[in-house]
């Protein structure tokens, strides 16, 4: 009986094509842990396993929830031509936008920020469970935020002829070559305005988008289509995908793009997590060292797994 499940869990993982792909993510989250200071790292350390095992939460939640495809993304071009026009503040985007139009061209920096502030007030309440739970979280949106196509319109490459390479940057990439990257990013830094940091975050990624895809078509023409994929053989499925000499050539056209992006990521987070903290005092974290998620949180979990292996996402795919 153990065959099904496996080819359930591939299926299902082939399938996510959300953000970063499960591999980057779960590397990024745990990456993160090593860049905080004393008075905080104990308790990450002791809880590495969670925060890894929940970095892709939010792309599961996709599948439960309706709000939560537009939290991962944001599609510049159909807000302004401009991404600096955009409202930095929530309010203003309301105000300018109105709520539909904002759950459709999506809503990743204030989302972050929704997040930081979940944060702090965990922090403030010293509830391990809640710390972790938004830590996993934010973990997640701030990695969102350094992909490319996740900050563009043509997120998938569908408007360029160019249809796949959101998992081929996000997920194929890093899985063939994050062991070469060097993720030696050094101690988090205080942010003091998280929201204003995001959107330079924001700013940089999304001039990133060109290169991401002119470099990519530059080398569609230089490779004949049998060259270009492989294919192989999963459980009586076959399995069509970049090759590794196709992805090999992207990897090394693109500056090291996608490692330059992992590495900010994680920096990042760790700067994110470690500013909540202060922000909420810098609580004592020594006597909560080791924390198991209520039967609550854990059934929520369990329920996530299954709707994600189960279902489809609601509402937009990348
Ligand atoms: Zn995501």
């Amino acid at each position: 009986m153990k065959r099904p499940f496996i080819f359930v869990i591939l299926s299902a993982i082939t399938l996510l094509t959300g953000s970063w792909g499960f591999f980057a993510h779960i590397r990024i989250n745990r990456l993160a842990v090593f860049t905080l200071p004393t008075g905080m790292s104990r308790f990450y350390k002791s809880n590495i396993h969670y925060l890894a095992d929940h970095a892709t939460d939010a792309d599961k939640r996709r599948y439960a929830d309706t709000a939560e495809a537009p939290r991962h993304y944001l599609d510049v071009e159909l807000y302004e031509t401009q991404i600096d026009s955009i409202p930095a503040k929530w309010n203003d985007a309301v105000k300018k936008y109105g709520i539909s139009q904002l759950n459709k061209n999506g809503i990743l920096p204030w989302q972050i920020q929704r997040t930081y502030f979940q944060l702090v007030s965990a922090f403030k309440l010293k509830d391990s469970v809640k710390i972790l739970i938004h830590s996993a979280f934010l973990g997640h949106y701030i990695a969102d935020a350094h992909v490319p196509l996740h900050t563009t319109e043509n997120h998938n490459g569908q408007l360029s002829n160019q249809y796949g390479i959101h998992a081929f940057w996000e997920s194929r990439l890093p899985e063939l070559f994050a062991g070469t990257y060097n993720f030696l990013v050094g101690r988090a830094l205080y942010i003091d305005d998280p929201l204003k940091e995001t959107w330079k975050i924001i700013r940089h990624t999304h001039q990133l988008v060109d290169s991401a895809l002119v470099t990519e078509a530059e080398l569609n023409r230089r490779f004949p289509s049998y060259r270009k994929y492989s294919y192989s053989k999963r459980n009586k499925q076959v399995m069509k995908q970049y090759s590794f000499e196709y992805a090999r050539s992207y990897h090394e056209a693109m500056n090291k793009m996608v490692e330059k992006q992992m590495r900010a990521s994680v920096l990042a987070i760790g700067s994110f997590w470690y500013s909540a903290w202060v922000d909420a005092g810098q609580p004592q974290l020594e006597n909560m060292i080791k924390t198991k998620p209520d039967l609550a949180a854990e059934r929520e979990t369990m329920e996530l797994n299954r709707k994600f292996s189960s279902g489809k996402i609601i509402g937009r795919e990348n």
